[in-house]
């Protein structure tokens, strides 16, 4: 098993969106680091699942301006995805989360293996041809908090 990465205490990693317009700057350390397979990821990404990570309002550091949709997630809370105007590309998403909580979309790092997701959520959505590590642990909606 690998083990899972998250991105530790003052390690700070680069991203931004498909055509550069938008960059930004995270800062360790990360909440979690997680594998979400919900309709609603599917939806906003095209793909199978999403990897997150979860990090402070205030470790986050934005260059440019992106678009934003709302809508309402599972729990009622509105989720508000920020992505690019330009290229579409998806950067993260913040919404009625404790702790001020953002999260980002992980691939749109310039080097996503710098984190691993520690488990997977939303199961009960995921795609029958979506696979998965079969050691990660994996719940059925949201992981119960510990
Ligand atoms: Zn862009
Ligand atoms: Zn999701």
């Amino acid at each position: 098993m690998s083990e899972p990465k998250a991105l530790a205490e003052g390690q700070t990693a680069e991203g931004g969106c498909l055509c550069g317009a938008i960059r930004y700057t995270i800062q360790g350390p990360s909440a979690f680091v997680k594998q979400c397979c919900c309709k609603d990821c599917q939806k906003a990404t095209g793909t199978g699942h999403t990897t997150i990570i979860g990090i402070h309002r205030r470790q986050l550091d934005m260059r440019g301006t992106p678009k934003t949709y709302t809508n309402h997630g599972d729990t009622g809370g509105s989720v508000t995805r920020h992505f690019c105007g330009e290229c579409g590309g998806r950067l993260y998403t913040s919404g009625d989360l404790p702790g001020d909580i953002v999260i980002m979309q992980a691939g749109s790092l310039d080097d996503p293996g710098i984190v691993s997701p520690e488990s997977v959520i939303y199961m009960k959505d995921a795609a029958p041809w979506d696979r998965f590590d079969p050691d990660l642990p994996k719940f059925e909606a949201l992981q119960p908090r510990s």
